[in-house]
């Protein structure tokens, strides 16, 4: 586990709430939900504003350093660094963060929803090529599952089909 600590209580990781309110209830200054922030970090926010500290940390450079030194890499080489160093971090909380994860999407349904309509009316080309992609990457696994499920219910899809069809016969008498 990341020994990193966040803010003034000294938090880690896994001493985070995964919700804001609760965060704020027990006077924290972080918490984390496990889920990617808009730039894609994997990193705590702040209670205060919602900030994820990656992102608090690139507004800083960008806003607050009046005279910067050149910096040592360039931006190509940070961005390609920041997505290692995500990777290094999932690679080492996976367990604690697909917990997380989950535990925010049950509870954030209607936000995840809405979230989503968002991004498709935003740029609807991105999101249906981020989908499309997702599906690639992920179909053996979503049709495993599937398997997985029909092995499992049998019975309830065949009495779900059953159904079904008897429904259509009906409607095909009707007409
Ligand atoms: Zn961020």
């Amino acid at each position: 586990m990341s020994e990193k600590v966040f803010g003034k209580n000294g938090l880690t990781i896994d001493q985070m709430f995964s919700e804001r309110s609760q965060a704020k209830k027990a006077g924290h200054s972080h918490y984390f939900t496990g889920v990617l922030c808009k730039n894609g970090h994997l990193a705590p926010r702040r209670v205060h504003d919602c900030l994820c500290v990656e992102c608090g940390k690139m507004y800083r450079r960008k806003y607050y350093v009046p005279n910067p030194k050149p910096p040592r890499l360039s931006e190509e080489e940070r961005e390609k660094r920041r997505k290692l160093n995500t990777r290094k971090y999932w690679e080492k909380n996976k367990e604690l963060i697909k917990k997380r994860s989950s535990e925010w999407r049950k509870n954030h349904k209607e936000q995840e929803r809405q979230r989503n309509k968002r991004r498709y009316a935003n740029d609807p080309e991105n999101f249906i090529e981020r989908a499309k992609t997702y599906y690639q990457e992920n179909r053996e696994r979503m049709l495993e599952k599937k398997r997985e499920y029909r092995a499992k219910n049998k019975d309830k899809i065949r009495e779900q089909n059953k159904r079904y069809y008897e429904k259509k016969k009906k409607e095909n008498l009707q007409k």
